[in-house]
């Protein structure tokens, strides 16, 4: 069950939900958690009001929030959060994550001091706020958290650099261009290491793994082409590259497009399209974030070649279909 709900077979987690003759706490939390992964947030929380308040744990608290979190449920999760008596850090942060995701941020803030007054900070929750201030493009809210998180965590290697980036590219998209560049040449300097994407694909029971700009596959060269038909016709349907995703240095020989068609997402997509017969519904993994160009790529994609994508990312499930996405750009 955790398994279907964590590959995004959703219908079949719900098959063998139901064949469960008793289902515990366990099970019941499993399948609530599928679906939230799954952007069904209404499912999840039908199956919590129907789960026996005896089975309710820690973990089925942080799983329904996060369900609500993912589908924009905001009313509900302030309901259910205003029950929990014993609070945790993970139910802190997947309110707060729900509260900065439809931009209520100084009750999101409001959480995060009610938290440090009997804990320690926790880094994800800030990371929540930035996020929430890159959906609303609000610089002034992201200086001020970016800041925060320096202060607070300066041993948290992994997070300042990803909520490094995250703020570089809120500048960049607010066209604040020279502050944008500069951070990104303090975080070059610093040697900060930013962890490289890489996506998984599996074709015929067999799984391809790609890097950022590969081109170790054996049929690279087929990938790169069908890249640039993808490219010509995003192009010709109105896709603008956003060059605010990239977060390093350009090198003179590369392009906007050339490194954003190089994610590692976007060569396992373009690998599934040189298959004959085409998949009819392609399935990648990936290791970080999925970037906004990406996103906004792939949701044309799914339209233009009139195909179901899924790609699961670090955050969630996301499934691309005739132009939208599950996630309903809350990523
Ligand atoms: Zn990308
Ligand atoms: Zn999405």
């Amino acid at each position: 069950l955790f398994f279907k709900g964590k590959v995004s077979c959703v219908s079949e987690a719900k098959q063998v939900f139901e064949q469960i003759d008793q289902p515990n706490h366990i099970s019941y939390t499993a399948m609530i958690n599928a679906y939230g992964l799954n952007g069904l947030g209404h499912d999840a929380l039908e199956l919590y009001y129907q789960m026996p308040t005896e089975m309710i744990v820690e973990k089925t608290y942080a799983c329904i929030l996060n369900a609500c979190s993912h589908s924009g449920l905001v009313n509900e999760a302030r309901s259910i959060f205003s029950t929990i008596s014993m609070k945790n850090k993970w139910i802190y942060t997947a309110m707060i994550d729900c509260l900065s995701r439809s931009f209520f941020f100084e009750e999101a803030k409001h959480l995060i001091e009610e938290f440090e007054r009997y804990d320690s900070p926790y880094v994800p929750m800030y990371v929540s706020l930035l996020s929430g201030a890159r959906n609303q493009n609000n610089v002034s809210l992201a200086r001020e958290t970016i800041h925060r998180i320096q202060e607070l965590f300066q041993n948290a290697d992994e997070y300042l650099v990803s909520a490094s980036t995250l703020f570089t590219n809120i500048l960049a998209s607010s066209g604040e261009l020279d502050e944008a560049s500069q951070m990104r040449h303090d975080m070059y300097r610093s040697g900060a290491k930013k962890r490289s994407g890489l996506s998984w694909t599996e074709i015929n029971g067999e799984v391809a793994k790609f890097r950022v700009q590969d081109r170790s596959h054996p049929r690279t060269q087929e990938i790169y082409n069908e890249l640039d038909r993808i490219e010509s016709e995003l192009i010709e349907h109105g896709h603008k590259f956003d060059s605010s995703w990239i977060t390093r240095p350009m090198m003179p020989d590369e392009t906007v497009e050339s490194i954003l068609n190089s994610h590692s997402e976007r060569l396992a997509l373009a690998y599934n399209f040189i298959q004959r017969p085409i998949p009819s519904r392609i399935q990648i993994v990936k290791n970080l974030r999925i970037c906004g160009d990406c996103h906004g790529a792939i949701k044309l994609i799914s339209r233009i070649r009139q195909c179901q994508i899924v790609i699961r990312d670090a955050n969630r499930i996301h499934h691309f279909a005739d132009g939208k996405c599950s996630c309903n750009d809350h990523f």
